[in-house]
């Protein structure tokens, strides 16, 4: 079997918005899957759109998702790979020179016509309802091409043209599909539809995976594989990502975000990557999270369907818990290094691993820290209105919730209380409510929101063992006397 290349091709042009991920994601999974390369290769022929720093981003971002490239720029400026360069304004020789085979094969013209005449041909032919192809208007003497005034793809037979989209299946396009088109710019660069088919063939690259946006073009490339007499490679063209609400393609107005913003609320690169490769894939089971390695196993592109995917931000959130939980604590801890509010900062190392023990189950990113450990730091604020958010509570008077804690207090005073431990706390809560008669929900429930004045927080045990007998008996007082 051929060694299968692949490549991410993305042009520095801003930020990775989410939907574009999956358009590394994919062709990564495939080279890893047979063990060949994965390469990026910067498409910045585009300078009106070009913006700097877009690309030491986009290098970020693979790199935080785990993306590891075999050939390309590694972001000092340096570039890996012996297919190189990996830049496409550091190609053009390359595109002259199969630009000039076609010149040669009488495939391709210099055209001098200036915007406003091809903007008269062109209104000519919408106030005529006709359609406008280039090809019937070809300026007659097309001077010789001096590298200033644009190249044009010359077709000279029209034809009409089938291929195999791995993903969408046989497509089809009839002959008008493809008229004349610019392949070099008057300044000199290639545009992407003709500077790609050079890159991926002399770069080696076996599998074309990209967004569906491509397949309105691919009659060009066809002409221009027919016309270089390069072999075509496979074709797979991804479905659009749609906004959570349905119908339309994800953008920015529907919260399409870029990577980075993520990154900064806390997801997990795990979560992303698990999250971004199940929409529009599975496997066929019921498996919902995937590790890079699986999916590198698993991955195949039949399997991706043609239909538009939704983008279910739930679905993230859930899946950003599940792989939180599954951390180790060491990790979880290097991982929240920059999460922590002020006085969780100030804490030691080992009480905020003590923490974070507590609260990991709860978390759903990383930026739930901050409030979901703040009363461990810093005794909170007494709240009574707090008490509303639970129906039972609620019913009661306050006398009545200040004697279960005046009760509560004396309980866990007694110093055969051993705080250090779980279970003792567990054993004096259980007795306590024998002794009072009282309702697991309104004892547990009262001193709960004494301890955190939270609308959620961990069990009762963990808190009072991490906050120690002195602060659990002051919080309680504080609730008493407020
Ligand atoms: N430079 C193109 C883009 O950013 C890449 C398309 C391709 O993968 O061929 O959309």
């Amino acid at each position: 079997m051929t060694n299968v290349r692949t490549r991410f091709a993305p042009s520095p042009t801003g930020y990775i918005h989410v939907g574009n991920v999956r358009s590394a994601l994919y062709p990564y999974f495939i080279a890893k899957h047979n063990h060949g390369q994965f390469i990026l290769r910067i498409e910045d022929t585009d300078r009106k759109r070009f913006v700097p720093g877009a690309e030491d981003l986009i290098i970020d971002i693979l790199k935080w998702l785990g993306i590891e490239w075999d050939e390309g720029p590694v972001g000092d400026g340096t570039e890996k790979g012996d297919h190189g360069p990996y830049h496409q304004t550091a190609r053009r020789e390359h595109y002259i020179k199969w630009a000039q085979k076609l010149i040669d094969k009488g495939m391709a013209y210099a055209d001098s016509r200036s915007s406003e005449e091809l903007e008269k041909l062109q209104a000519d032919a919408k106030a005529s309802h006709s359609l406008f192809l280039y090809r019937h208007h070809r300026p007659e003497n097309p001077p010789e091409w001096d590298g200033h005034m644009p190249l044009r793809f010359k077709v000279t037979e029209p034809v009409d043209y089938h291929w195999h989209d791995e993903v969408m299946g046989d497509l089809s396009a009839g002959r008008d599909a493809v008229d004349d088109f610019i392949i070099i710019k008057s300044d000199g660069l290639p545009t992407y539809n003709f500077a790609h088919i050079v890159d991926d063939y002399e770069m080696g690259v076996t599998h074309v995976i990209r967004g569906q946006e491509y397949i309105s073009s691919m009659p060009k490339y066809l002409a221009l594989y027919d016309a270089l007499e390069i072999p075509r490679p496979i074709f797979a063209h991804l479905p659009h990502i749609l906004a959570p609400n349905g119908h339309k393609k994800l953008g920015k107005r529907d919260g399409a975000k870029s990577v980075t913003e993520y990154r900064d609320e806390g997801y997990l690169p795990e979560a992303m990557v698990n999250f971004l490769a199940c929409l529009g894939w599975n496997d066929g089971t019921e498996q919902d999270i995937f590790t890079m390695k699986e999916l590198i196993e698993k991955f195949s592109l039949d399997r991706v369907q043609r239909s538009g995917a939704r983008f279910d931000e739930k679905r993230l959130l859930w899946l950003n818990g599940q792989w939180i939980k599954r951390l180790s604590l060491d990790d979880l801890y290097k991982r929240c290094a920059n999460f922590w509010d002020e006085n969780g900062r100030k804490a030691s190392e080992d009480q905020r691993k003590a923490v974070l023990a507590v609260v990991q189950d709860r978390m759903k990113t990383l930026a739930d820290l901050p409030s979901l450990s703040e009363y461990f730091f810093t005794r909170p604020e007494v709240n009574w209105d707090l008490i509303q958010a639970s129906k039972q509570l609620a019913k009661r008077e306050r006398s009545d919730l200040t004697s279960l804690l005046k009760k509560a207090e004396t309980k866990l005073a007694d110093e055969s209380v051993d705080f250090s431990d779980e279970e003792s706390i567990q054993n004096a809560l259980n007795e306590l409510l024998e002794e009072t008669g009282e309702k697991p929900v309104i004892m547990f429930g009262i001193i709960r929101f004494a301890l955190t004045w939270a609308r959620f927080s961990p069990g009762l045990p963990e808190t009072m063992r991490l906050l120690g007998r002195d602060e659990t008996l002051a919080r309680i007082e504080a609730a008493i006397y407020s």
